[in-house]
């Protein structure tokens, strides 16, 4: 038995399913989750010493690369003057600073402590603001595991099949309109009946919760328009695509900006570092300020924050992002020449530094629906010969993939010559 296994068994006397997040279990995929025990640079280290190429990156933060020294010793140094006080910190205000200086449309931000409290406050923010109570979004989305957004929800809710889970109210749900990702006119329909309604839309600008979908053009825009017809809010969530798909996330990328945007991953680089913003007008309703509550005991966490600011500090400098989108096209680009030669219906989607893999016949994959086509079941069988191979794929077919700026042209070579092995045994 692996140490990974008999780590499995032992978590499970004591953890649900073993794991404290569900993805994690490898559920989808079968077989036993990798227990990592370390992580340098592109690679993960499991606890048999195993080494991985890592397309995972802890879910997206890991942009740099893992335990990246100089991150490393921002976090040592700060820990070393205490771990928190719940009272205000300078910090803070270097990290807030230095995002609403990047972020489109960022007058004022605040900190929580992952991406599901980010967007759940947004959530609040835009009802309590609009005094409305419709919340839009987007079939195959995931925005955390609040109640108003676990509906028909992405990531873990898909592989696991439920798509709103026991537990969510039935009266909370009916505020939740579920639409298609990629449909303005499905979306033209549901705000000329509803519309006035809307409190407002969420939206993950590149879904990375279905694999990877970037939105077909006009879609943002769309969304765009009929929120500001309507007075509706739109909630960009740039948890995942914010600092990846370059600094300026998804809306300098696309050239649309939020009402309110959310961030999580990279603005953590690996600490628990979650943010809600947007407009000056929109943010001051918060508490202090105004009447709408939110709080957290560790929010804005020092030893966090001295992460997340020298992740940025590192990530902002010129000529940072251009190899890491580089090398995403290049992994992109002969993963499907190798499927080709192999005669495997296979494509590929990535924005920036996300990317996704499909086996199908389809060109393109834009939706859900199309998602939800591919087959899995070769999916499982590629994600275990590369697992095999040495390089760690999302263990599930609803995920994104991620590049780092550790991730070298021989890193990209042996993914890619595993993958010609992998493609070979699924022909
Ligand atoms: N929004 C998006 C777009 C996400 O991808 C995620 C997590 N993958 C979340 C929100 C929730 O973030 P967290 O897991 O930190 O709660």
């Amino acid at each position: 038995m692996s140490r990974s296994e008999q780590l499995f068994q032992q978590a499970q006397g004591f953890i649900p399913g073993g794991v404290n997040s569900p993805v994690r279990a490898f559920k989808a995929v079968g077989g036993t989750p990798l227990f990592i025990e370390r992580a340098q640079g592109a690679y993960v280290y499991d606890a048999d010493a195993k080494r991985y190429i890592d397309y995972v990156l802890s879910w997206g933060p890991m942009i740099l690369g893992h335990a990246h020294p100089e991150v490393v010793a921002a976090v040592v140094e700060k820990a070393r003057q205490g771990l928190s006080f719940g009272a205000p910190t300078e910090i803070e205000t270097a990290l807030a600073g230095k995002i609403c200086a990047i972020v489109p449309g960022m007058d004022l931000v605040r900190f929580v402590n992952s991406g599901t409290e980010a967007t759940m406050s947004a959530i609040r923010l835009a009802r309590g603001f609009t005094g409305r109570d419709k919340i839009i979004k987007f079939e195959g989305c995931y925005h955390g595991h609040s109640d108003s957004l676990l509906i028909k929800a992405g990531s873990g809710a898909l592989t696991l099949g439920v798509p709103s889970s026991p537990g969510v109210p039935a009266a909370l749900a009916e505020h939740t309109i579920t639409l298609t990702y990629n449909d303005s006119e499905g979306l033209e329909r549901a705000f000329a009946d509803i519309g006035d309604q809307v409190a407002g839309v969420i939206v993950e600008p590149v879904a990375g919760n279905m694999n990877c979908v970037p939105p077909v053009p006009g879609f943002l825009q769309t969304l765009r328009q009929l929120c500001d017809d309507c007075g509706a809010l739109l909630i960009i969530d740039e948890v995942m695509t914010g600092f990846r798909l370059g600094l300026a996330g998804a809306q300098g990328h696309y050239g649309v900006t939020a009402d309110i945007t959310t961030l999580g991953k990279v603005i953590g680089g690996g600490m628990p570092v979650g943010a809600f913003g947007g407009r000056r007008d929109v943010m001051e309703q918060i508490a202090p300020l105004g009447p709408i509550y939110q709080a957290g005991t560790l929010s804005g966490n020092p030893v966090a924050m001295a992460a997340g600011l020298k992740n940025l500090e590192l990530i902002s400098r010129p000529g940072f992002y251009e190899p890491v989108f580089a090398r995403t096209d290049a992994l992109m680009q002969g993963l499907r020449e190798r499927a080709a030669a192999a005669g495997i219906g296979f494509t590929t989607n990535h924005v920036g530094s996300m990317f996704g893999v499909f086996f199908t016949d389809a060109a393109t994959v834009t939706n859900y629906e199309q998602v939800m086509a591919c087959d899995g079941e070769r999916f499982n069988r590629f994600f275990h010969a590369m697992l095999d191979a040495g390089v760690y794929l999302a263990p599930a077919a609803f995920e994104a993939g991620f590049m780092s700026a550790a991730h070298s042209g021989e890193d990209i070579q042996f993914t890619l010559d595993a993958a010609e092995r992998a493609f070979a045994t699924l022909a």
